[in-house]
């Protein structure tokens, strides 16, 4: 007898495995890869994608035990960012329909406590967030953690747990409901040797990713699909915005060595942002800015289109304005051997002004079933990222904030490359969000504030794909603290006393 299902083992449904370890209720926990990663599985994550360019999606999950925090990027570039969301992000703004959360930032304020011990981030007192420039204007300094936590050390207390049963290559393809259709009944898992396993728990908990998530419940039932009455599951799909947006030139070499807040110092680094207040006065979207300090060079069209071509080829999305590019790299070759010569002898003297800001909910912006088949025979995720100009044009505007809190600062001021031609290159940062979004209303959500799918009593989704509003900070601390939240819920409607 299985009390509850958990189809995933990333930080969201490890969280929820080890926090009812000892509970008594018996877990089954199915994962799709290995105890380590192993490549042959990641073509399980194959996708297609008919929007803007998303990040090639076999490249931006990882199939193992601790999920996609097992990314070689997230190893090499010594560990993940850590930020909660902010009250902002919690809230219907104006300006900014969709938005808003079930309920408010102090509501989820002890789970992240809870959270941030989980993933073993450090406490952190205002005065690490203090930064001289910027003190008590429109725009104030923040912070990102960094932690090498990816949960992979959780694998041998699972192993040795009393009611959690771990099955790894282990892949869930479909749920049964019973004849109301308002109960998942079975849960069928294939194994790598491609044997079945049917699981029947009282309650199943979907932490499969920000995608996965949505493509197990338009697959569900046979195909019928699960949870899906408003056609609004793999709706509202979004990825946080990363792009270059300008450049600060400092008024003097003190506003360079004020710049070190923005390294990574230890375990933290610095970013600046729009207050609260301001964002809500003037309906913005959440965004952060660093600033990386670099030769002068780098301001010019050529190097800028240079190092634009060379993402594209190495990474994917391949965008708009290719041809100008080159041509800008092919005219611009006096700035590009500047460029290179000045990283090799002269000191920085311009600081780059990266952005990390957040879409607005788009219902257009979607993942649905693509037309091709993976290796089991089931339809792929079909990523069709939509971006809408007023993404952009919130960045800009808030970036028109900063440029005067510097100036006001005497720091310096922020020369915006967002007018180019052609336009900044915009990525993702492989964050997935939003797909199964959490709403009072069943036509607007797809599940309620408990992350209960609405028309389906026993079924749950939790992941950065429930996400309402998306703000600014990287995913997984909150997907953490709200794997925590669920397992409370759990226990108490499972707990066996
Ligand atoms: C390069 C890179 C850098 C990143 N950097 C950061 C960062 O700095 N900060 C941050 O907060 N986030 C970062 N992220 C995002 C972070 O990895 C995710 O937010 C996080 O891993 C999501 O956790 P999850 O448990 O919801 O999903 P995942 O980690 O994706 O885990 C889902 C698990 O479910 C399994 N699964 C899927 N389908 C099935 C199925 N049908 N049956 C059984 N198992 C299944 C998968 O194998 C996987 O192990 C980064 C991601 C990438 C790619």
């Amino acid at each position: 007898m299985t009390d509850l299902c958990i189809v995933g083992a990333g930080p969201a449904g490890i969280s929820i495995a080890r926090e009812l370890d000892g509970s008594g209720i018996r877990i089954c926990l199915l994962e799709s890869g290995a105890a380590d990663v192993e490549r042959r599985v990641q073509r399980q994550s194959r996708g297609e994608s008919d929007g803007y360019p998303v990040h090639l999606l076999r490249r931006s999950r990882v199939r193992a035990f601790g999920g996609t925090l097992r990314h070689p990027r997230v190893r090499t570039g010594g560990g993940w960012a850590a930020r909660a969301l902010d009250p902002v992000d919690f809230e219907a703004r104006w300006g900014v329909p969709d938005s808003g959360w079930p309920f408010d930032h102090g509501y989820l304020l002890p789970y992240y406590e809870r959270a941030r011990r989980v993933c073993g981030l450090a406490p952190r007192g205002p005065a690490d967030e203090a930064w001289r420039p910027v003190r008590g204007s429109d725009v104030e300094p923040t912070l990102y953690q960094l932690t090498q936590v990816d949960f992979s050390d959780v694998h041998d207390t699972l192993v040795s747990s009393p009611n959690v049963r771990l099955l790894l290559r282990c892949r869930a393809v479909d749920f049964t409901t019973d004849p109301t259709g308002r109960r998942v009944e079975t849960v069928t898992a294939v194994r790598a040797d491609g044997s079945k396993a049917v699981v029947r728990p009282r309650a199943v908990v979907l932490a499969a990713g920000g995608i996965e998530n949505a493509r197990l419940l338009l697959t569900a039932d046979a195909g019928r699909g699960l949870g899906n009455e408003h056609d609004v599951v793999g709706r509202y799909f979004a990825e946080r915005l990363a792009l270059s947006v300008g450049y600060v030139v400092p008024y003097g070499p003190g506003s360079v060595r004020d710049a070190g807040f923005f390294d990574r110092r230890g375990d933290v680094s610095g970013a600046i942002r729009v207050v609260d207040r301001v964002q809500r006065d003037k309906g913005f979207l959440n965004c952060a800015f660093s600033l990386v300090p670099r030769p002068a060079a780098v301001a010019t069209t050529a190097v800028g289109s240079l190092s634009t071509l060379h993402k594209a080829m190495i990474r994917r999305p391949l965008v708009d304005g290719f041809g100008a590019r080159v041509r800008h790299v092919a005219t611009g070759l006096d700035h590009v051997a500047d460029f290179a010569l000045s990283r090799v002898v002269a000191r920085p003297r311009v600081l780059v002004v990266r952005a990390q800001g957040e879409q607005a909910p788009n219902r257009d912006s979607r993942v649905t079933l693509g037309s091709r088949r993976d290796d089991l025979g089931i339809p792929v995720a079909r990523v069709s990222w939509r971006m809408a100009d007023t993404d952009i044009a919130s960045i800009a505007t808030s970036l028109g904030v900063v440029d005067a809190a510097l100036r006001a600062g005497r720091f310096g001021f922020v020369a915006s490359t967002l007018d180019r031609d052609p336009a900044t290159l915009v990525e993702g940062a492989h964050h997935h969000l939003g797909t199964t979004r959490m709403h009072a209303d069943p036509r607007k959500g797809v599940v309620d504030a408990d992350c209960r799918v609405h028309s389906v009593r026993n079924l749950y989704v939790t992941g950065s794909s429930v996400f309402p509003t998306y703000g600014l900070s990287n995913p997984t601390l909150t997907i953490v603290a709200l794997a925590l939240r669920l397992a409370d819920h759990l226990r108490g409607t499972l707990g066996r006393g």
